[in-house]
């Protein structure tokens, strides 16, 4: 793999003889390559080499077999780091590394999720990705309203920067998105060194950290190759200076609602990529999250959704689901859920407040991960508001997957 920078920020790569069109991410996912360039827009001129070098990486790592040959000297520490977890030769190599910055920033989606992790820290800055078309390939997704997800991130009055950026559209199957879940960073790493970062904090909760959840295993996973700081990625934004962290690694969807709900952000929470003035209220991700959002406000579901929509058929289905702990969570305890379209898969799990307790609470070792700069602020804040699990919440934790768990 070539890659070369020019301009601001316009990467183009070309593949060498040994690369596929169709590569795989670090969740396994296979995806098809659409077109070999892209832009990202709202970034200063210039940056340290390491960080070009990994902001491309997030981009051409799934389609790369062997080698990575970067357009400018990159330090002896971040060839190691894309040797030891991918296996490519990286070069060529003769920059000086990255000093870490001192602040922390958030990688601001304007979910729950990130809501939750931007009121741990409400002083830290926030770098918002957002989606624009690309000028060579269709968009083929146009209902996506990156517009007012931007303009909500505009309205929180928190320090912000808006990357603009068409990467997503690299990817021709299955649809535009992130090559790797990391080039959502992109932008935020070639502003490390204008904003003096050095962590980078994401929204991702428990079920991506800890659980398996997403698109890959439904295990536990200590060793989750995208997000643990002794994985893969972890130790390649490490060497450049960016260290990832999860604010809200060890708390379920459930809490981050309840956190999010209950924030300053509250007016500018969406989750929903489709809505204008509000949520559409007809998407899978509206269905999934007022399902939780329901178990959180403890009345009953609201939602128009017939049991023929797709994203609704998908309950009627064994498991494993897509966040399952929160399927359980919301099962056990909206009232009426009998009555709903959710009805058929309570035949597939034996549910009670009990036996969900743990979503409720954090897991302690997604605390000991965050670096030390910022780790007692987001204690501090988890020992306020929400309470670490108990050993038996933690084994519930440990075991998940494994069929010992409800
Ligand atoms: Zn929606």
């Amino acid at each position: 793999m070539r890659v070369t920078w020019t301009g601001a920020a316009h990467l183009s790569f070309r593949l060498d003889p040994e690369d596929e069109i169709t590569g795989r991410a670090s969740d396994e996912y296979p995806i098809k390559l659409a077109i070999n360039s892209c832009s990202i827009r709202g970034v200063p001129e210039d940056a340290h080499p390491d960080l070009y070098a990994v902001a491309a990486w997030t981009v051409v790592a799934p389609w790369t077999r062997r080698r990575v040959t970067f357009d400018r000297a990159i330090s002896a520490e971040l060839a190691e780091a894309l040797h030891a977890g991918w296996g490519v030769e990286a070069g060529p190599v003769g920059a000086e590394r990255r000093r870490p910055g001192s602040r922390l920033a958030i990688s601001y989606s304007g979910g729950a999720d990130s809501v939750a992790a931007a009121t741990m820290y409400p002083e830290a800055p926030f770098v918002h990705f957002r989606r624009v078309a690309h000028p060579r390939v269709p968009n083929r997704w146009p209902h996506y309203r990156s517009d007012v997800l931007a303009k909500l991130a505009a309205q929180t009055g928190r320090e912000l920067t808006v990357v603009e950026s068409d990467l997503e559209y690299t990817l021709a199957e299955p649809r535009p998105g992130y090559p790797e879940h990391h080039a959502v960073a992109a932008g935020a790493l070639l502003l490390a060194d204008a904003l003096d970062i050095g962590g980078l904090g994401f929204g991702y909760e428990m079920g991506s950290r800890w659980l398996g959840g997403g698109r890959y295993l439904w295990r536990y996973t200590p060793d989750n190759p995208m997000w643990a700081p002794h994985g893969r990625w972890g130790r390649l934004f490490a060497a450049a200076g960016v260290h990832i962290v999860l604010p809200v690694g060890g708390v379920s969807e459930a809490t981050t609602m309840r956190l999010a709900l209950g924030s300053p952000l509250r007016e500018q929470v969406r989750w929903c990529l489709r809505g204008v003035d509000g949520p559409c209220r007809n998407c899978g991700k509206c269905l999934y999250k007022e399902l939780i959002q329901a178990a959180v406000e403890r009345r009953p579901l609201n939602t128009p959704m017939k049991p023929e929509h797709p994203a609704v058929k998908k309950y009627l289905k064994k498991p494993p689901y897509g966040g399952q702990e929160m399927i359980q969570y919301g099962l056990a305890r909206v009232p009426g859920i009998e009555n709903t379209v959710f009805a058929p898969a309570l035949d597939y799990f034996d549910v009670s407040e009990e036996t969900t307790r743990w979503l409720d609470h954090c897991y302690p070792p997604a605390l000991e991960e965050i670096p030390e700069p910022w780790r007692a602020q987001a204690a501090a804040f988890i020992e306020a508001n929400v309470g670490l699990m108990t050993e038996s919440e933690v084994r519930q934790v440990e075991t998940w997957g494994s069929g010992a768990t409800a």
